[in-house]
């Protein structure tokens, strides 16, 4: 039987899902198999990726304090609410002090790591800052804090001179990758390049950085199979870390336009679900992280995930000024705690979720680790 929205070549998987479970290897069909399941199977799907991540990387969960420090943004994707031609947004930038206080609040609590993430700008202003912002992080740390960039695109040098000043980790979504699928999530020219994108990811890992990509899911236009593809390329790429969650659509952006093929919210939060899951399966010594995105559709949401793979969630340090003016996507979550709030919420459902918190240790990916010593 041929599947839909697939090329002629592709056939399902007719294989029991227990004897997929038990492989370590995973065709395209098998892991449409895996993404595609419901009742009982999903239920062995979730309860094998939940042991496997228990077995390989254990039950603690990393916390990355995320500050998002300013929302000017050079490009223009079409699914994000604060693209550039979004005239609408109030465009901010924190100043260092209160970015730097919330870096302070991360490194006082324990936290490990903080995730310095914002639009997309190639000034040299913005890369001195954020070479500036990283050195002092750093040093207000005594260099115990452990800091991931998600600045998007940028040169080597750039991407070096981060590196040096003591960034570690990178997070650069690739988004979809098919190149077609790229191409209608985002405009046509130079600026939003998928080549550059997949440039930039082999640029990252060369430089040093352990490297963390990811996809949105339920995308207008995207099939199980462009899903599986996607898996499977972030095995290809040999990531050390992923962070893939929900599409969610924003009133204000082009893609809103499709927003009646998409697949219920719930649809895709199921989704997102099966997708960490499978992942896991997949790259058992990776960090996964449990997308913000996920709990804007259930509150629950990233607990969820950890309970069946995910083992990095995001605390929300963003000054609380500012968060309103970062809304990527409709019903974004936590617009209105502070930074205590916040982490007291998240403490209890950690806990529900059966974990324990890796209090004041980076956490790197044991992929990472491994990587190193081969
Ligand atoms: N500008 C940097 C970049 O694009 O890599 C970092 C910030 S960007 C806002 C971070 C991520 O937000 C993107 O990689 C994208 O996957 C996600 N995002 C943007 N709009 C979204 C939406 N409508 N639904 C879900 N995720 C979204
Ligand atoms: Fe800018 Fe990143 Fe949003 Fe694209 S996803 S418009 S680069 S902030």
């Amino acid at each position: 039987m041929k599947s839909k929205g697939a090329g002629n070549d592709y056939l399902r998987s007719v294989k029991p899902m227990d004897e997929i479970l038990r492989q370590d290897q995973f065709s395209r069909a098998d892991l449409v198999r895996l993404l595609e399941s419901a009742g009982a199977d999903r239920t062995a799907l979730f309860s094998a990726a939940a042991a496997r991540k228990e077995e390989v990387v254990g039950k603690k969960v990393y916390f990355r304090g995320l500050v998002e420090f300013s929302n000017e943004c050079s490009k223009d994707c079409l699914y994000c609410g604060i693209r550039h031609s979004n005239s609408k947004v109030v465009r901010y930038e924190a100043a260092d002090k209160d970015i730097l206080a919330a870096c302070r609040f991360a490194w006082d609590n324990k936290f490990g790591s903080v995730v310095l993430q914002s639009g997309e700008l190639s000034s040299s202003s913005f890369i001195n800052r954020v070479d500036r912002l990283v050195k002092q992080i750093k040093a207000l740390s005594n260099g115990e804090l452990g800091i991931t960039l998600s600045c998007g695109e940028q040169t080597r040098e750039t991407y070096q001179r981060w590196f040096r000043s003591g960034a570690h980790r990178y997070l650069l979504r690739i988004e979809s990758s098919n190149i077609e699928l790229y191409h209608k999530i985002h405009p046509n020219n130079e600026h939003h390049s998928f080549e550059k994108r997949l440039e930039c990811l082999r640029l990252l890992k060369a430089c040093g950085y352990q490297l963390g990509t990811g996809v949105m899911i339920g995308l207008p236009f995207q099939t199980m199979e462009n899903l599986a593809e996607d898996l499977l390329f972030l095995k290809r790429l040999d990531v050390d870390m992923v962070g893939m969650g929900p599409y969610i659509e924003h009133e204000d952006t082009p893609l809103y336009e499709y927003r009646t093929l998409l697949k219920s919210k719930k649809e895709r939060f199921d989704l997102a679900l099966r997708m960490v899951a499978a992942l896991r399966l997949l790259m058992p010594d990776i960090n996964i992280a449990a997308a913000t995105a996920l709990q804007a559709i259930d509150p629950a949401g990233r607990e969820k995930a950890v309970k069946i793979g995910a083992n990095i969630i995001m605390p929300n340090l963003t000054p609380s000024a500012f968060r309103k003016d970062y809304q990527l996507y409709e019903d974004k979550p936590c617009l209105d705690e502070d930074a205590d709030q916040c982490r007291n919420c998240l403490e209890a459902r950690i806990e529900l979720a059966g974990s324990e918190i890796g209090y004041g240790e980076w956490g790197d990916s044991r992929h990472f680790k491994n990587r190193q010593e081969a």
